[in-house]
């Protein structure tokens, strides 16, 4: 069994962007520059939106944060972004989710323009991903992918499930696991037989919101484990989705959590505002 080590593949990433952004400012003058929209107080928002800004300044861009209070009305947050699609100094808009309750997080990723949208959530980018011809990668699953290709996983002709189906993570990494030639399971909350259906895959991505949830006897004997989940376990602390002691002996690959998946997903924000920048300054 060998654990895929997030970190260290997260850092051959930012390190390969921190070069590329060195060369657009030698060569043209031109720092990438990232704005992060933060609404109201929640500590894992803090959390993601302090790594996000943290990596900015490793791999060499400008970072603006917009820290609004809970309070802040749906035309303010709309006018914000209108003037961030504005600024050319700005080359990608990252809007922390979950927003308070009474705002349309829907309505105001369709604000974003498609070209700064580096979360790749705007429905412009989330159809270019399913028609395979994109510009922005989905940042969780593209690290995902990321992963595999660093370990020299491969996914063609694999039988991969994965487990859930949100926007974010479930159906976009779907569609880069089937983009790779692998045959594509998605399982939900309405599955039937879902240990089954796990038991026989390939490659096992969790991506549930349920600490523990993946059990062994849902593993195949030698399958690559994937565990997106960032969960709390019954003392608090950070755990996935996998019961990673108990299904890790099964695997030929697993991720940890912390340090498995979730340093990719900021890795590949960075690869994305960098390739905003470009394309923004029609490079
Ligand atoms: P989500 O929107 O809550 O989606 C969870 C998915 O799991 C849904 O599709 C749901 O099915 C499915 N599900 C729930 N209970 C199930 C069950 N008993 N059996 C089978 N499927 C079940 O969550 P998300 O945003 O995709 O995030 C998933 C996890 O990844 C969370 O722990 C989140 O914190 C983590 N995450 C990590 C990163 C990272 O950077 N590492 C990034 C994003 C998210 P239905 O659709 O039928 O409800």
């Amino acid at each position: 069994m060998q654990i895929i080590d997030g970190k260290k593949v997260s850092a051959l990433v930012k390190e390969e962007v921190k070069k590329q952004t060195l060369e657009l400012k030698e060569q043209y003058g031109i720092t990438p520059g990232l704005a992060v929209v933060i609404v109201g107080d929640d500590p894992a928002s803090r959390v993601y939106v302090n790594n996000k800004k943290k990596a900015c300044e490793l791999v060499g861009f400008k970072s603006e944060e917009f820290s609004l209070p809970a309070e802040t009305t749906q035309e303010e947050l709309l006018n914000l972004v209108k003037t961030l699609n504005e600024k050319k100094d700005i080359n990608g808009i990252l809007v922390q989710l979950p927003l308070p309750e009474h705002l349309d997080d829907k309505a105001v990723i369709e604000a974003i323009n498609p070209l700064k949208d580096v979360d790749a959530f705007h429905a412009v980018n989330v159809g270019k991903i399913m028609l395979g011809e994109y510009d922005f990668m989905p940042c969780t699953p593209a690290g995902v992918m990321e992963m595999l290709h660093s370990y020299n996983i491969p996914v063609n002709g694999k039988n991969c499930v994965v487990i859930g189906r949100s926007n974010i993570v479930g159906k976009p990494m779907a569609m880069l696991l089937l983009h790779e030639n692998g045959t594509v399971t998605i399982c939900h909350s309405c599955t039937q037989n879902l240990a089954e259906i796990c038991s026989k895959a390939d490659i096992l991505v969790a991506a549930v919101g349920k600490p523990k949830f993946v059990t062994a006897d849902m593993v195949k004997e030698g399958a690559v484990v994937i565990d997106v989940g960032m969960d709390r376990d019954e003392n608090g602390k950070l755990c996935g989705d996998v019961d990673f002691e108990n299904v890790k002996d099964k695997c030929s690959y697993i991720t940890p959590v912390p340090g498995g998946v979730g340093p990719m997903t900021v890795a590949t924000l960075m690869k994305n505002t960098l390739k905003a920048a470009k394309i923004q300054n029609n490079l």
